[in-house]
């Protein structure tokens, strides 16, 4: 029988990574979560009693390399990376007062969502290195970033994230046709709607349930996305209708 499948997601403690997580579970991958939070962990663990978690914030190198490297020597193997950790804004250039000198920008949004993001790549195209080297059978890597639809949208009050996240349709666009060339990795980027999870519960709450993609719908993305389909550099929308191919 072949050794299941092994999946590392940053972010999967909650919203979309956890659904995620739960999905390739269920089709019997190994999973590894990576995130910030793990308060919920008894809650966690019973959603997803065959998981592995581990506590690391993606923006501290050391702490994601160190997660990776766990990950790798438990399992000697890792197929694919969900590079889904994410924030919005918590404030905007408009919320600058006329104070000497102004507060610091909230680069934490760029530190996480677009860093965070470069690092998870580096280090997956590192530890898939390893895997192909380690003599993995019917190997077919890939790497899943989470943008927005933000990204290709100009929305004035939230210029930081869609920046980061525009950056993410950036590096797929620059970088899924050498990583495919080079190492037979296919990048992807998921640009999602609005999906209801903890990152939406505030302020997207009293917005009728039409108004978001079901979070089954990103689930399915990323399944057809890392089938081994040949296709790399795809850039997809997850609407309430459905989801789309976007071409950028
Ligand atoms: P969420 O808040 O439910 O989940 C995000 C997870 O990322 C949390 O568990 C959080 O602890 C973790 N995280 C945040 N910063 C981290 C860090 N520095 N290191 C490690 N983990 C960290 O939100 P979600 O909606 O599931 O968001 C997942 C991704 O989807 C994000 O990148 C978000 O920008 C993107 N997205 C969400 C929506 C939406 O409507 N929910 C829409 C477009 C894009």
């Amino acid at each position: 029988m072949a050794a299941p499948r092994v999946a590392l997601i940053t972010g999967g403690a909650s919203g979309i990574g956890l659904a995620v997580a739960k999905r390739l579970l269920s089709q019997s991958w190994n999973v590894f979560i990576v995130d910030r939070n793990l308060t919920n962990a008894a809650s966690l663990g019973q959603q997803c009693p065959n998981a592995v978690f581990f506590e690391a914030q993606v923006t501290n190198y050391a702490e994601l390399a160190d997660a990776f490297d766990k990950t790798y020597n438990d399992v000697n193997r890792i197929d694919f990376v969900f590079a889904n950790a994410g924030i919005t804004d918590p404030r905007t250039f408009y919320d600058v007062q006329p104070t000497t000198p102004p507060p610091p920008p909230p680069l934490s949004v760029i530190d996480i969502n677009l860093k965070g993001v470069a690092s998870t790549i580096y280090l997956a195209q590192h530890y898939f290195r390893l895997s192909r080297q380690n003599g993995v059978s019917n190997y077919d890597p890939s790497i899943i970033v989470t943008a927005s639809i933000a990204a290709l949208m100009s929305e004035p009050s939230i210029p930081l994230y869609t920046a980061a996240k525009r950056g993410l349709v950036a590096f797929t666009q620059t970088m899924s046709g050498p990583l495919f060339e080079n190492d037979g990795i296919r990048l992807s980027c998921l640009c999602p709607g609005r999906v209801r999870t903890n990152m939406t519960s505030q302020a997207s709450r009293n917005l009728p349930d039409d108004k978001f993609a079901p979070i089954e719908y990103v689930c399915d993305a990323v399944e057809d996305l890392i089938s081994p389909n040949g296709m790399y550099g795809r850039v997809v929308k997850i609407m309430p209708d459905g989801i789309i191919d976007v071409d950028v």
